[in-house]
This record gives C-alpha cells, structure tokens and sequence, in this order.
C-alpha cells in the first residue's frame, strides 16, 4: 500500500498543467490498466490526475476529419453510427478486446497507453528492463510464449497488448497531442516505439504532453472489405497471439490498395507496408494471399517459446485477407 494525492481536473489546460508542474504525477481515466498497475507497485505515481471531467468526449466531423476526442470510450467509440459506416475495421478490432465491462470505462487515449502484459512487467520479484532499466529482461530466457517476432531487442521482447491500435495503425490516422506546450500533430504509426535500448518508453509522449485526440480522414474508401481476426487462447477476454487487420480498397476483384497490421508481435502495432504494396493491382486470390502474407513475415524471429507465431502470423493474414474479400 502507498499513498498519493488524488484531483479532477475540469480542463485540458488544467490538467497538462499539473502534470508538466509535477513529473511524479500521472493522468488517470478509466483506470483500466493504470488501477492494476498500481495495486501491483508496478506504477507507483505520487499524484493521479483525473481526466474524466476535461470534455474530449466526443466524435465529429471537423472539416475533412472525423475527429474522436481521447475521452471516449471504447464501446462508445465501436457503436457510432459514422466509424461503423466509414471505419468498420476500427469497431471489429475494438470489440475483439477486452470484455464489455471494460470497454464501456476504457478510453480511447487509455488504449493507447495501456502497457504490455509480459508477465514478467508484472511481477515486481522478477527482472525486468521496462519496470526497473538495468535489472535485466526475464522474458528473453524465460517462458515467452506471448512474446515478439518482430523489431524486439536484446533488452526487452515485450508485445503492445491492444487490439483498437491494430485497427488504428491499419487506418493511419493522427494523433493530436497537447500540453503547455502548445499542440503537435504525429502519424499514429509513429505514437508507438520500438523497444531499442530504452524499452521503459511504451511511446514518444514528451514529458507533460498528453493525447487529445485521434483524427482520420472523412472518406470510405476503406469502408466495404475489412476485416480483423485475433488468435487467442479462448474466446473472449484474453489478449491476442496473433490479430491480423485488414482494410482493401477493391475493383471488382482487383485489390486497388491494401492496408494489413499485425498484433501481438511487436513493442508496437506492426504494419506490413511490403505486403500492401505487393497486393496492389493483384486479384484477389488465395494464392496472392498467401504470398504477401509469407512477405509479410520477412524478418520475422522466434524465441523458444513463440515459434508457432511464424507460422501462425501468415495463417492468420491471409484468413483475414479471405474473410474481408468474402472468400
Ligand atoms: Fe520486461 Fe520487456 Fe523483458 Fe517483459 S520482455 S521482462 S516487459 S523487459
């Protein structure tokens, strides 16, 4: 048991003031990840300051975005009537996670700073590089079956746990970003990092800086054929071996352009960019499928206990590919 201070901050500039004032203090709003962290002294913040009241609630268009405020909640974020008509791969991959208890408190900002699930992150006893840098990565010896096959690092082979990132990073939104800074604007593919030799940095937030909002072009393109497909150990509630989404933007049955991210292989969403490019123009056939689902794999590298994921990362991409083209 540790104490901290607790306050509700009623604006965005109240609360990124509090937090740049205070490097000990932490944002807090649905607590999905953050209560757990905490109960376990894996996080132990001094301060929390709750976000909830700051009104960045809301999904609209502005101009040509469709701008959803980082206060929205999964569930409210998976059942609007504009994302499930223009973006339906961004509601499959939200309800894939998590249960409905969840995702009714969980944010959309939450999401995309909820930390990895490594066992290891979790168990203050072990050693672990992203929970205390330098105590060495327990994972990389140890039992790592839900561990990376791509862009991991001799310090940490963590995976990114979300499933509403993988849709994210598939549809290449923006993320905006404020603090008393002023506001800046990044590609959500580059939000997240890779481990390197700093695996206690999840993402590139600066000091003090804090998501407002996620925004995605007001376009359909990437409407009719999606599709996400997570492998996991059961049915529900349990987070992905291996989640493969999907996004195409069909001729008939040429595929024109393609979009495929990967979840549960990397420190971040994982897009296959040489994969797309070699869909585009192609029919769409299984054969195609399974040859930019093996490109997709370029690079790819197991552990001893993760080596079903090379082969279960191209089963899973090109089921996602057959499903989203209603093969
Ligand atoms: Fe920690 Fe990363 Fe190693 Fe897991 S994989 S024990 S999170 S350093």
């Amino acid at each position: 048991m540790f104490n901290f201070d607790y306050t509700r901050a009623a604006t965005q500039k109240t609360a990124t003031d509090a937090v740049m004032k205070d490097n000990k203090a932490k944002f807090i709003a649905g607590g999905t990840n953050l209560v757990d962290l905490m109960k376990r002294g894996v996080e132990m913040p001094e301060k929390l300051i709750d976000i909830t009241k700051v009104p960045l609630n809301k999904i609209e268009r502005t101009g040509d975005v469709i701008r959803i405020g980082a206060l929205v909640s999964n569930t409210a974020l998976a059942e609007d009537e504009l994302i499930i008509k223009m973006y339906p791969l961004l509601a499959k991959a939200l309800n894939a996670g998590a249960s409905a208890q969840l995702r009714n408190m969980a944010t959309v900002g939450g999401n995309m700073m909820q930390r990895t699930r490594c066992p290891y992150f979790y168990d203050t006893a072990l050693p672990c590089n992203k929970r205390s840098p330098g105590s060495g990565c327990g994972a990389v010896e140890g039992y790592n079956r839900m561990h990376a096959i791509f862009g991991a690092s001799p310090s940490c082979i963590a995976v990114h746990p979300s499933d509403m990132c993988v849709g994210m990073a598939a549809m290449d939104p923006t993320v905006v970003i404020n603090s008393s800074r002023g506001e800046r604007k990044i590609k959500f593919t580059d939000f997240h990092r890779l481990p390197g030799n700093k695996p206690e940095q999840d993402n590139n937030l600066q000091p003090g800086e804090m998501i407002t909002a996620i925004e995605l072009p007001f376009n359909d393109r990437f409407s009719k054929n999606t599709a996400y497909v997570k492998v996991r150990d059961r049915n529900s509630y349990a987070f992905a071996l291996i989640s493969s989404a999907v996004a195409l933007k069909m001729n008939g049955n040429k595929i024109e352009e393609a979009r495929i991210a990967l979840g549960g292989v990397a420190h971040k969403p994982w897009r296959c960019t040489e994969a797309e490019k070699y869909l585009e123009g192609k029919e769409a056939n299984i054969n195609n499928f399974k040859s930019a689902a093996e490109l997709a794999m370029k690079g790819a590298t197991a552990y001893e206990h993760n080596k079903f994921k090379l082969r279960l990362a191209p089963n899973t991409i090109t089921n996602a590919l057959m499903l989203a083209t209603n093969k």
